[in-house]
């Protein structure tokens, strides 16, 4: 929905209850808002929310941990072992109330996103995600997050409670009666601003604000950022400059196999099938079942930045039911080799030296036991015609952000709330602790979707008990 004919508060001119700063993450909280009987203004700064912003580029990994598909699987899980993997990943670094939250909401998360939302959710059993104990990633069909928020966002559409104002930029907030004043600011450069009894920011981190990533994060800051480009930081601004506190804004997600120069995502199926990447000089340099996030830093540091992640036959089938890898392999990435010594001409590699690297990966995969780097994951060992795609680090978002209680409420340094002021997704602190290594599959979906629903529920609870 356009501005036009937007009085600027909402449908029917009234006051929003809530006001939702971002459609990516935040529409989860729009539309658990709306169902509790709130109105809801949703302000998006893109017009190309639907396909631009993190939610949309994501791999739709949404993790719950004793959901129904978990059962019918025959998986026993339960929010206790998904956060001892939270804070084994993190080494006890993750924010505990916050963990604790999206650790016990993520199976009612993804039970809500199938009933409700209408979304057609599913269990990823194909693909064992570094650190997580059991297969508890929901995902959608295609394994595509713009196929995630184009339900989002048609439930939201079809809400007569919710109204999407785009592009429109929350670009201050202010305290007022009983609530906060929005400030939304348009294309043209006019202002306008919103009354409403709650905000919650939604506006992801600050991954294209190169100073602030500078700042926080030097070791990635030369890497390509794969992100929103409207991840600015507004909230952290907007939050700071209303009293509120930050914490762990040196946490990102890396990945280490973003295809080179198509800008397209490989995927880390690729190495957990029992793929490996190998340098410029044809050698292994660590364990690729170590994680994707932290090893972005490590395909950095390595000659010329970039790294070839090779696989084969077998490897490629197992990773075509993701969207991402088919177009990668669409865009002419993945070159194929019947012998190793034609992949390492097809990538300028020392033949002798990648044949010696192929050699070792094969024994330590037949014998099953940790390699030299520690790497004792081999599902399968490499075989037949090879193939090589030339990858690189990236940035994907940050991960730190305002301190959020566990209803995702905003938190000044004394632990009380900033009255009726929510954060969710990049915009809060999430549950990856410190650095790029805390990452797990799904701590980025998890938070945006999984603070923005508590979120709203406390809104909810508090509209109820002040009428
Ligand atoms: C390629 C890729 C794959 C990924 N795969 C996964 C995965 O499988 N699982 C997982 O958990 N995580 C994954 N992630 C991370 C995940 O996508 C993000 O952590 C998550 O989507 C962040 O959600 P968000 O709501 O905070 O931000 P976004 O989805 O980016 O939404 C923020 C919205 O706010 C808007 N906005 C910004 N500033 C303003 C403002 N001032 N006013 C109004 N609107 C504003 C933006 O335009 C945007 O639409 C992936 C990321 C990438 C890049």
């Amino acid at each position: 929905m356009s501005e036009e004919g937007m009085a600027g508060t909402g449908k029917g001119g009234l006051r929003p209850d809530l006001v939702v700063a971002g459609a990516g993450g935040g529409l989860a909280g729009a539309l658990r808002a709306a169902e509790l009987g709130l109105r809801v203004l949703v302000v998006e700064a893109s017009p190309h929310y639907a396909h631009g912003n993190n939610t949309a580029m994501s791999t739709a990994m949404v993790p719950g941990a004793g959901s129904r598909w978990q059962t019918e699987a025959g998986i026993d899980d339960s929010p206790e072992i998904f956060l001892a993997d939270v804070l084994a990943k993190t080494k006890g670094m993750a924010d505990r109330a916050v963990s604790h939250a999206l650790t016990e909401v993520g199976a009612r998360l993804v039970t809500w996103l199938a009933d409700y939302v209408g979304l057609p959710m599913e269990l990823a059993t194909d693909i064992p995600y570094p650190g997580h104990t059991n297969f508890r990633c929901h995902t959608v069909p295609g394994r595509s997050g713009a196929k995630m928020l184009a339900g989002l966002i048609a439930k939201a559409d079809a809400d007569p409670r919710i109204d999407i104002l785009a592009p429109a930029r929350l670009v201050d907030a202010q305290p007022a009666d009983d609530g906060l004043a929005a400030v939304i600011e348009f294309p043209d450069g006019s202002r306008e601003t919103v009354d409403c009894g709650a905000l919650l920011l939604a506006t992801n981190g600050y991954g294209a604000n190169r100073e602030m990533v500078e700042r926080y994060i030097p070791e990635i800051a030369g890497a390509t950022y794969h992100g929103s480009a409207e991840s600015r930081g507004d909230a952290l601004r907007i939050g700071l400059g209303l009293g509120a506190q930050a914490d762990c804004l040196d946490a990102y997600q890396g990945h280490a196999a973003l295809a080179v120069p198509y800008a397209t995502l490989l995927g880390w199926a690729t190495m957990m099938h029992g793929g490996i990447l190998v340098n410029n000089e044809g050698r292994r340099f660590g364990n690729e079942s170590r994680g994707y996030s932290e090893y972005a830093a490590e395909v950095l540091a390595q000659p010329g930045g970039t790294a070839i992640a090779v696989i084969d036959d077998y490897i490629f089938e197992k990773c075509r039911p993701f969207d991402d890898f088919r177009a990668t392999v669409e865009a002419g990435a993945l070159k194929w080799a019947e012998s190793v010594e034609e992949l390492a001409d097809l990538f300028g590699l020392d033949a002798a030296k990648l044949a010696a690297t192929m050699a070792d990966a094969r024994a330590s995969s037949e014998e099953g036991k940790a390699d030299a780097f520690g790497r004792s994951w081999w599902p399968h060992t490499l075989s037949g015609r090879l193939a090589g795609v030339r990858v690189t680090g990236a940035l994907f978002h940050t991960q730190g952000g305002l301190r959020v209680d566990e209803h995702a409420a905003v938190l000044r340094q004394d632990g009380t709330r900033v009255g009726h002021l929510y954060a969710s997704g990049g915009a809060a602190v999430g549950m990856s602790g410190h650095g790029a290594s805390g990452y797990l599959a799904g701590n980025g979906l998890l938070p945006a979707l999984g603070l923005a629903f508590l979120a709203a529920e406390d809104a909810a609870r508090l509209a109820r008990s002040a009428s």
